[in-house]
């Protein structure tokens, strides 16, 4: 299996060298040559599979041979999932005849990133090993230096999923003070020697700022090998479509045989449902993916109007999206311009990256003369013109076509820091089975609870669980301390967070958010850590 760039050109790479690269160099973002389709029998012969043995299945079908055994691959995966606490790996749960969650937080940072994330960082340090053992004596090793900035809720996951890792140095840029302790605590107390964190006085978006022009500098980027573990890596996507199929032979297991199944999936860069949408095309059966976003609703909008638009209030006619955002976020405007800080962080964005990989395939689904070679070429040139419009205009409109054909396999809904929060507290005061959602999760719940009218009777719908609720404890305490029986620590808190902030800390701090400051850091840190040769014994 080869991989090309969303925005063309004749570049092949193998699954190694996208995984390494990240980004292509023409800025689009790396997709399979083909989507492969199941094996004719798979729901009878994966049927019994744990989540390890549907990894290595699915894996196996994006992934040659000859660039990894099935052994090879195998190994990968029990050790990505051997962190998990739950045996299941992702645990499906009952709320209702119609509602099911797939909790994807019972990894290390209880956060549905662990899932791609421990998996990539064995990748890395995989690729790394094979590349060093091959190495002439007195040959410097192949190293990676990770660098990334995070607002709080995903530098653990990644912290996490490259800890001790050999040759692979990650730094994590936070800004001082303005993450929830939890959370700084989460990164904070991992005290691996690879693992810097870095704590900028300053903004987000000067952290934010300073990663990209880290990236931008291309010498210092060559010196380090600068490395990226962000949701475009396709590495992340792949990991996560195999918990769409554990959770459909799981429902198989347990219901009669004409349901269908709906993913609703909280929604920020687009990957997780993206994943789920790559499942669909190798032919899980399931019906229209639900999209859920908060009040950073440019998804959402984008299946009412197909204008992909940065700008709510741009699209003529589009009365729900002119209307201001409702619910704690009114107004609270992030300094970069147009993003809503909501209660569900994490889906704060202006653009989702990995919406671009959908693009592509509504691109070439809309060119249907040529030949196939044709038709990716026709498809790359189509999607770059439009990236460049978002880039240009902060919008593209696309036609009336490829916005039916966006819903033939989706639908989107918006949901509000209030509705967030309501749909916290009746989840926590339903009679039957009471659950404490995180905001992220409450979101999908919300839209799922608004689309299920308009749904075929036979549909289940399986929402997202992207995040445990401790993780988000101050929108779960502000949904729920008015509801007299709710006690935080006792309801929510896992063991593994108590004393949490009382641990060892290892934290380098950045007086100014300056870019000369950081590269300092880096390079002293980097310099102080040893490299791992195996392999080439002298
Ligand atoms: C990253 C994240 C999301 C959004 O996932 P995308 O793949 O970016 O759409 C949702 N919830 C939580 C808790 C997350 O960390």
């Amino acid at each position: 299996m080869k991989y090309f760039s969303t925005r063309g050109g004749a570049e092949r790479l193998s699954f190694e060298e996208a995984v390494l690269a990240g980004l292509a160099p023409n800025g689009g973002l790396y997709i399979p040559e083909h989507i492969p389709t199941l094996p004719t029998d798979w729901q009878t012969k994966w049927k019994s599979h744990t989540f390890v043995q549907l990894s290595v299945e699915i894996l196996s079908l994006f992934i040659s041979e000859t660039e990894m055994s099935r052994s090879e691959l195998t190994s990968i995966v029990e050790r990505s999932y051997s962190t998990f606490r739950h045996s299941d790996i992702t645990p499906l749960k009952k709320l209702d005849e119609k509602t099911r969650v797939l909790e994807l937080f019972h990894g290390p940072t209880f956060a549905f990133k662990d899932v791609a994330l421990q998996f990539l960082g064995n990748l890395f340090e995989f690729f790394l090993k094979r590349r060093n053992d091959k190495l002439a004596p007195g040959e410097s090793p192949e190293k990676l230096t990770v660098v990334g900035a995070t607002s709080g809720d995903t530098g653990s996951a990644a912290i996490y999923g490259l800890r001790n890792k050999a040759n692979v140095s990650i730094f994590i840029l936070h800004p001082k003070g303005r993450v929830s302790p939890i959370q700084e605590a989460q990164m904070t107390t991992v005290t691996d020697a690879n693992v810097h964190n870095v704590a900028v006085k300053g903004t987000f978006d000067d952290c934010q700022d300073i990663v990209k022009a880290l990236f931008a500098d291309t010498k210092f980027n060559a010196t380090h090998r600068l490395g990226a573990v962000n949701s475009i890596n396709w590495a992340r996507i792949l990991a996560q479509t195999v918990y769409y199929f554990h959770s459909y032979l799981s429902l198989s297991s347990t219901e009669a045989q004409n349901f269908q199944v709906q993913y609703v999936v909280p929604t920020g860069n687009f990957g997780d449902v993206l994943a789920g949408y790559y499942a669909k095309r190798m032919g899980l059966p399931m019906a229209k993916l639900a999209i859920a976003t908060n009040s950073n609703d440019i998804l959402a909008r984008f299946w009412k109007s197909g204008a992909y638009d940065k700008a709510a209030d741009s699209s003529p006619g589009d009365v729900a999206a002119a209307a201001p955002a409702h619910g704690s976020s009114d107004g609270k405007q992030a300094s970069s311009g147009g993003v809503l800080e909501t209660l569900s962080p994490a889906m704060d964005i202006l653009v989702s990256s990995n919406f671009e990989r959908l693009l592509w395939y509504l691109s070439y689904q809309s060119i249907t003369d040529g030949e196939e070679a044709s038709r990716h070429r026709k498809a790359g040139e189509q999607l770059a013109s439009w990236m460049n419009s978002v880039k240009a205009d902060g919008r593209v409109q696309l036609s009336k076509e490829i916005l039916e054909s966006a819903k033939r396999d989706f639908v989107a809904e918006k949901v509000t820091d209030e509705q967030t929060l309501s749909t916290i507290r009746s989840h926590y005061q339903d009679e039957t089975t009471p659950y404490i959602a995180d905001p992220h999760t409450a979101v999908g719940l919300a839209a799922a609870r608004r689309i299920a009218p308009s749904n075929d009777p036979s549909i289940i719908q399986v929402v997202l669980s992207t995040a445990h609720p401790a993780k988000f404890s101050e929108a779960v305490s502000q949904a729920l301390s008015p509801v007299s029986s709710f006690n935080f620590d006792r309801d929510v808190l896992p063991d593994e967070f108590k004393g949490l902030l009382e641990r060892e800390k290892r934290v380098i701090d950045v007086e100014r958010p300056d870019i000369d400051l950081v590269k300092e850091v880096i390079e002293r840190f980097v310099h102080a850590e040893k490299p791992v040769v195996t392999g080439a014994s002298v």
